[in-house]
């Protein structure tokens, strides 16, 4: 990944640039910044330039042969770390470490280093694992650390989302962030410092990322082509994460917008998330009111979809596979006591809507009624 393929984040890759050129960089630096926002793409790009045998001023060459092998993320300096969940006893149990994920995590960042956790565990699993950095991961990183560097160069570890760092892992760790082994820098890549311990967090010098702006995400859409009035729409739910733009952007079936919408809202009026729904509320209201009922004509029907789901099976409902995903836990909360009123909620809701009533208002009260209903 080389700076000019990340989106926005120009003064976070001058403050790189800067630490680099000036000798200033700390053997441990934390890139902290909102999913999507391009922190682990800064990363990548970053261990590139430094590795790389021709960079300008500002960019690495993109073409020597250490530069292809990060395009790879086949260099031999760079080693990854980033939350998994432990496999079975009979497969290794509590010995297992980030090795194990190898494969997949290459698949997965090639695909996209914009992903968040969500994505991640889905790619690895269809289960509702817990995914953290077990024990058995603080040996495995001191142990490739102790190898000596490949080109005589920086080595670089790179770990994922320390807040996922268990106590006994984060505590083993401690000593080799006090005193690494020569050439070696750690990049923490965060979302969340707050869940990260303190020792850890006063080891490292930290680097605020921004949320990527309005403007950045919809010029980088227009730039890839998609429509203007599609590109503000995106624009407007996604609040700066890059990865969800790309997510709705690139995909094929036309209702993926609605049914990551939809997903999205009734986690968040089944778990009453207040700062949530008043969000999702107000970026809801943004959209034009054809667009608006067109959701609530969506959310009718998944409630629909969910019961025949629940009563008459899958080769009944009328399913994506993002749908149907979610729908087999979800169809547990849609019942014949509930459905009825749910559907009436949200068709009141539409009525409203399409009346001119305030959608900011009509929305967050709808979720909040939605929440008694799944909870009865
Ligand atoms: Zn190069």
């Amino acid at each position: 990944m080389q700076f000019k393929d990340i989106i926005g984040q120009h003064e976070s890759k001058m403050r790189l640039l800067h630490s680099f050129k000036e000798g200033r960089l700390a053997h441990a630096i934390m890139l902290l910044g909102p999913e999507g926002s391009g922190n682990l793409p800064l990363a990548l790009a970053f261990a590139q330039y430094i590795h790389c045998a021709q960079r300008n001023e500002e960019d690495s060459c993109g073409v020597c042969p250490s530069c292809k092998r990060h395009a790879s993320l086949q260099h031999p300096d760079i080693h990854f770390s980033f939350p998994f969940f432990n496999k079975p006893k009979a497969e290794g149990g509590d010995k297992t470490n980030s090795g194990n994920y190898a494969s997949e995590w290459r698949a997965a960042l090639l695909e996209t280093p914009y992903m968040g956790i969500e994505h991640w565990r889905t790619s690895i699993t269809k289960e509702n694992k817990v995914l953290q950095l077990s024990v058995a991961e603080a040996d495995f990183i001191v142990k490739r650390l102790s190898l000596k560097s490949h080109d005589g160069g920086y080595k670089f570890l790179i770990l994922w989302l320390p807040e996922y760092l268990s106590v006994p892992t984060a505590n083993k760790l401690l000593k080799t962030l006090e005193e690494p082994p020569e050439n070696t820098i750690f990049i923490f890549v965060s979302s969340n410092s707050e869940r990260i311990l303190s020792t850890i967090l006063s080891r490292v010098q930290t680097l605020v990322i921004p949320k990527l702006s309005d403007d950045t995400v919809r010029e980088g859409l227009l730039q890839q082509g998609v429509a203007a009035q599609v590109a503000e729409g995106i624009t407007h739910y996604v609040d700066g994460n890059w990865w969800r733009a790309q997510l709705l952007a690139h995909s094929e079936d036309p209702n993926m917008f609605f049914s990551t919408q939809f997903i999205d809202w009734m986690r968040m009026c089944y778990t009453k998330d207040v700062a949530k729904i008043v969000s999702w509320s107000d970026e809801m209201h943004k959209l034009s009111r054809e667009d608006q009922k067109e959701f609530l004509m969506y959310a009718l029907d998944q409630v629909r979809q969910n019961l025949i789901l629940n009563y008459a099976g899958k080769s009944l409902a009328r399913m994506n596979a993002q749908e149907q995903q979610f729908s087999e836990k979800f169809s547990a909360f849609i019942n014949d006591r509930n459905a009825e009123s749910l559907m009436e909620l949200i068709s009141d809701a539409f009525y409203d809507i399409n009346g001119n009533a305030y959608s900011k208002m009509v929305l967050s009260d709808l979720s909040f009624k939605v929440h008694y209903q799944l909870r009865s």
